[in-house]
């Protein structure tokens, strides 16, 4: 017996001397050298670099050298910028697939998966966020959930929590906190790491989410506008990840409504009106109001974090950049011009004074499309960012690390370091020279594998 166990440890032995010296030979599954290697850490650009990638992951790096160069699966970058890749948190999938269709059959699955990557892969985003979906496509999110190199890294919430019944399909209700904390215990068995309230939440109900995510080490995610709920006493009860720069003057706008304040100057709230009427509120509150100001206090004191979701504004009314040709989809089709045009575009900048005062005050700031054509918009959403007086080393930040660490998933993702997964962009042209480089030609690497159209 003893004598088995011996031979079993020589084996064992031998066989990770063996593997090491395989290893030690060079047999990576990929090697880039001469990089230019973005480090998020110190926002610095390090030359000559050699990155080392076995099993998907980064293994070492080093300063290049002659030896490097003739390794086994190593390609050459030519001091091109490599970056960590970036991540999308807010996607929901109707807009990938429409709000009627239903994919249910198992058989779809790995086509829906497919569509879904094309949409974001090409243009640098390896992983993505569920910001809330429909309930019926739970089976094929969790059939996505076991990761392969060639698809995106998706984590799914389930349905949105609310305390009204709304039938809105990314929505799930939950009619009681005994509910609240089943529903959350269910996606946790399913594999979720995430859950995401919506702003029709009760405040006893948002208090069992987020005691019972806690306890399941799940990160919470709220879109609150002060509907059911304010930011403040989510703030309060310690919700910490927030959606949306624009919920801070819907907020406030609120706030004015309860204590009767005169707002005839405002559009109406109806369906005709009520995206007008976002603008305008920017316009009415504007960038310095108070209670804005303290809201942001609030976040620097909670060490909140939110996403900016500036292109859903900017697009629809010209501001967004045309070169990566986002298509306009019929519901942004606003045919808005002259004065309300104008208006609407001085409201957007009151809405970018505000994400760089958040910015400015260190608030986290993360990267969501919650749009059509999600990857371009992830660019277009950092390009808006860089105009608004955020400098682009910090944006690439944004979209890596930043939304990594609000993902709770900085781990694995969000920077190019040992241990963390092998997710890189190497750019032909770098956008840190000239931001509108982020749209140029790029090499994407997922799990160590430069990604190509299947
Ligand atoms: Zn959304």
């Amino acid at each position: 017996m003893l004598k088995n166990i011996d031979s079993l440890l020589i084996t064992i032995i031998l066989l990770s001397f063996l593997s090491c010296d395989r290893y030690s030979a060079g047999d990576y599954q990929l090697v880039i050298v001469n990089a230019s290697v973005y480090n998020v850490n110190t926002l610095q650009v390090e030359k000559n670099k050699s990155i080392f990638i076995q099993n998907g992951l980064i293994k070492k790096i080093s300063k290049t050298t002659s030896t490097d160069i003739t390794l086994k699966n190593a390609i050459d970058a030519h001091q091109k910028l490599l970056t960590p890749s970036f991540i999308d948190v807010h996607n929901h999938l109707n807009f990938i697939f429409g709000d009627t269709i239903e994919i249910t059959n198992p058989k779809d699955f790995q086509t829906s998966r497919r569509i879904l990557t094309e949409q974001y892969i090409p243009y640098g985003v390896t992983v993505v966020r569920s910001a809330g979906g429909r309930e019926l496509h739970i089976p094929m999110e969790q059939s996505w959930m076991k990761h392969h190199p060639d698809y995106i890294d998706y984590y799914p919430s389930g349905g949105a929590l609310v305390s009204l019944d709304t039938k809105f399909y990314n929505h799930t209700y939950v009619s009681d906190s005994t509910d609240v904390v089943s529903k959350i215990k269910e996606y946790h068995k399913l594999g979720f790491e995430h859950i995401k309230v919506y702003s029709l939440i009760k405040e006893t109900e948002l208090k069992t989410a987020i005691r019972t995510a806690r306890e399941l080490d799940m990160s919470i995610f709220g879109h609150i506008e002060n509907s059911m709920i304010s930011i403040e006493k989510a703030c309060e009860l310690g919700l910490t990840n927030f959606e949306h720069a624009k919920t801070l003057f819907l907020e406030v706008i609120r706030k004015y409504e309860i204590a009767s304040k005169d707002l005839s100057n405002l559009p109406p709230d109806d369906d005709e009106n009520w995206r007008y009427r976002e603008y305008e509120a920017f316009n009415f509150i504007g960038a310095n109001n108070p209670s804005l100001l303290s809201l942001i206090e609030l976040f620097k004191k909670n060490s909140a974090s939110i996403t900016p979701t500036l292109h859903l504004y900017a697009h629809p009314i010209g501001l967004a950049n045309t070169d990566n040709q986002i298509a306009m989809h019929e519901e942004d089709q606003l045919k808005w011009s002259g004065v309300k045009l104008n208006r609407a575009k001085k409201g957007f900048k009151e809405l970018t004074a505000l994400v760089y005062k958040l910015y400015e005050n260190g608030i986290m700031l993360n990267s969501g499309s919650d749009t059509y054509e999600p990857g371009k918009t992830i660019l277009s959403e950092m390009l808006l960012l860089n105009e608004l007086g955020i400098p682009m080393n910090e944006v690439l930040k944004i979209a890596s690390l930043n939304s990594a660490k609000t993902l709770n998933k900085s781990r694995s993702y969000g920077s190019i370091e040992v241990g963390k997964k092998a997710h890189l962009i190497l750019f032909d042209k770098s956008p840190l020279t000239n931001p509108l480089n982020l749209l140029s030609k790029k090499t994407v690497i997922k799990d160590g594998i430069v990604w190509v159209k299947h």
